[in-house]
């Protein structure tokens, strides 16, 4: 059976920027390793050309829930800043494993394989089934892999592990249960010509200067509903104008101008409620104008928060097994950020969405790093989780498809 640190090693060590569209080698590299496992069915899809996803799956052919265990492959770009050991050198030194993508999160996808190869030595699950996932384009274009996979029926299962990392600034920090959404609104300013400049008069404002007092009027006074959440007490995060485009001639009174609004939403948030907030939010700031507002300005404009129940009984073995790989005092918390889980939370099943070595404050920079304490804290939790999940008392219960279906 491969080691975790080499295996975490070898995959720093395939370069996979996801806005290069690195995937397939990392791919092509999983395959091989994982074709050797006996009843291992391999899957490889491409929601995109040269955007490929891995699912690899093992079935025990007894009854029980299948367990989809997903980490993505695709890392951001290396930067123009000094990195200590070589952005893709895989080296080990400090307790660590170095590279662009080893937190984030290739430590991730290293202790989920690792993790499996170890329990298919041990004979494999003895119920249900595995569905490992090694998917494309989380950190560009955000759509390719497991939201395409999903919307696609692609990828179904009854429970989800996602292998981000556990901590924002030390390893297993936290057991998240929580992550907030997002949403991407593109606003449209349209103003009728107010004729020549030089009769212009700022009552009657041109596109561009509407725009920019509602862009400071979105940021300063818009919150999306839910306002707070106590996990998550920093409340929502808006940003307006990542995107801005208005103007055009000198001395011609602006007709349009349009901006990005980018939202994190607390759990509880609904695109239904949204957009009707942010409308009335711009017809109660500039009344009389008229203004247009629809979500877009990404392939994936909409990515709902997720948020499971504390007393789910995925959630006390997962904080069971995290105390027991040595990290006493980790904690129930909200992710900060996004992550896939809640596409995969979209089916109606339990999902785990940061259960992974590593530290989101060492990823998207140099010098990023994984402890490999936390690489082989990982297994051991998965392990812990596999035999807890995948056995004929199985913590997660058959799903009731009927109810299901009635939503
Ligand atoms: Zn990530």
């Amino acid at each position: 059976v491969i080691d975790v640190v080499e295996l975490c090693q070898d995959l720093v060590r395939i370069p996979s920027v996801g806005a290069e569209h690195g995937e397939g080698a990392v791919v092509t590299y999983l395959s091989e390793l994982l074709s050797e496992v006996p009843d291992a069915a391999l899957d490889v899809i491409e929601g995109k050309p040269d955007r490929p996803s891995l699912l690899c799956t093992l079935d025990s052919g007894r009854p029980g829930p299948a367990l989809i265990l997903n980490g993505h492959t695709d890392t951001v770009s290396v930067g123009a800043d000094q990195w200590v050991h070589g952005a893709f050198s895989g080296d080990v030194d400090d307790g660590c494993v170095w590279g662009r993508g080893s937190t984030d999160m290739k430590g991730g996808v290293a202790a989920l394989v690792a993790a499996t190869l170890e329990l298919v030595e041990a004979g494999g699950p003895s119920a249900g089934k595995i569905i490992l996932t090694a998917s494309a384009d989380e950190d560009t274009e955000g759509y390719y892999g497991v939201p395409w996979l999903i919307q696609h029926g692609k990828l179904t299962g009854d429970v989800a592990i996602v292998a981000e990392p556990a901590g924002v600034s030390e390893d297993y920090e936290n057991l998240y249960i929580a992550s907030r959404g997002y949403a991407y609104a593109r606003v449209e300013v349209h103003a009728a010509n107010g004729g020549h400049a030089s009769l212009y008069s700022p009552d009657r404002p041109h596109a561009v200067a509407v725009a920019c007092r509602l862009l400071t009027a979105i940021e300063q006074d818009f919150r999306p509903s839910p306002a707070s959440h106590g996990l998550f007490p920093a409340g929502p995060t808006v940003i307006a104008g990542d995107r801005f485009e208005g103007g055009g001639e000198l001395g011609y009174l602006a007709e349009y101008a349009t901006f990005s609004v980018a939202s994190r939403l607390l759990p509880g948030a609904e695109p239904d409620d949204f957009l009707p907030e942010l409308k009335g939010f711009i017809a109660r700031t500039c009344p009389g104008v008229e203004v247009s507002v629809e979500l877009g300005g990404f392939p994936q404009p909409w990515g709902p928060p997720l948020e499971l129940d504390p007393d789910h009984p995925l959630v006390q073995a997962a904080l069971a097994a995290v105390h027991s790989a040595g990290y006493p005092s980790a904690r129930i918390a909200g992710w900060p950020a996004f992550t896939e889980a809640s596409f995969i939370a979209t089916l109606g099943i339990p999902v785990l969405p940061g259960l992974g070595p590593g530290q989101i404050d060492l990823a998207h920079r140099p010098d990023e790093r994984v402890s490999i304490a936390s690489l082989r804290a990982s297994v051991q939790i998965y392990r812990e989780l596999f035999d807890q999940i995948l056995c004929e008392n199985s913590i997660i219960p058959p799903r009731d498809h009927a109810e299901l279906a009635r939503g």
